[in-house]
């Protein structure tokens, strides 16, 4: 069997084993514990809002408008990163439930998140590419998160969704131990585009959580050098 048939029978057992969960266990918010749905617009209007000041380049967290320190000393390849919401509280919780709990639903919700928020600060963007997995990664999980978002978005604003340009050539250690300039050399060098489905094209990455920007910013290089004219990016979260 090639790994792509058995990716999709990944997918399709991941959908069923979720279907079957519904029907024994309905939905309940993440939040509130609320049956009928998995995040409640109540729960989902609480959420922190990540807004101004923020830097105009990395989106972090500054005193005034303008760069932060790290991107006025080493400026990042990437355009621009935003990020919807504060990666803190329901929100973690949900997210949690999608990357780790195979709760492929909440990113309807989530997804909701992202849209809005685009529809209100619109990003240039002639493709949408969600920050990709490992293959072996993928193949452990069944779904990349981030796909899921991009998906989600990109439908309702009528954007389409490049899944395949994108590679994450090598598995890389999970960010979340690593200090910030362990983060971008862990990353460097882990993506690459295979052949030039992107060339000339203004690309929107999507992905869950920002936490430096460091993995952004790695696709941002492998997507200029697989030729993309511009590079943006908009995450679900942003950790603080
Ligand atoms: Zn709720
Ligand atoms: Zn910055």
């Amino acid at each position: 069997m090639s790994v792509s048939v058995v990716e999709t029978i990944d997918l399709h057992w991941c959908s069923l084993r979720s279907h079957f969960l519904d029907l024994f266990f309905p939905p309940r918010c993440v939040g509130c514990r609320r049956v009928g749905v998995w995040l409640c617009t109540e729960c989902l209007d609480q959420i922190p809002r990540v807004e101004p000041p923020f830097c105009t380049c990395c989106g972090g967290v500054v005193i005034a408008n303008g760069l932060c320190t790290r991107c006025r000393t080493s400026p990042l390849r990437i355009e621009c990163i935003r990020s919807v919401v504060y990666f803190e509280g329901v929100l973690r919780k949900a997210v949690h439930q999608l990357k780790y709990s195979g709760r492929t639903a909440m990113a309807g919700p989530l997804g909701d998140l992202m849209t809005a928020y685009w529809m209100q600060n619109p990003m240039p963007a002639d493709v949408v590419v969600p920050v990709p997995l490992h293959a072996a990664r993928l193949r452990e999980r069944g779904y990349n998160q981030a796909a899921l978002l991009a998906r989600e978005m990109a439908g309702r604003v009528g954007l389409v969704v490049d899944e395949q340009t994108l590679i994450r050539q090598r598995a890389t250690a999970p960010q979340v131990e690593l200090n910030a300039r362990q983060r971008k050399e862990n990353v460097r060098d882990a993506f690459r585009c295979s052949g030039n489905g992107l060339a000339g094209k203004q690309v929107l990455l999507v992905d869950d959580v920002c936490t430096t920007g460091a993995t952004l910013d790695a696709c941002a290089v492998a997507l200029y050098e697989g030729g993309a004219r511009g590079v943006q990016a908009l995450t679900l979260a942003r950790a603080r």
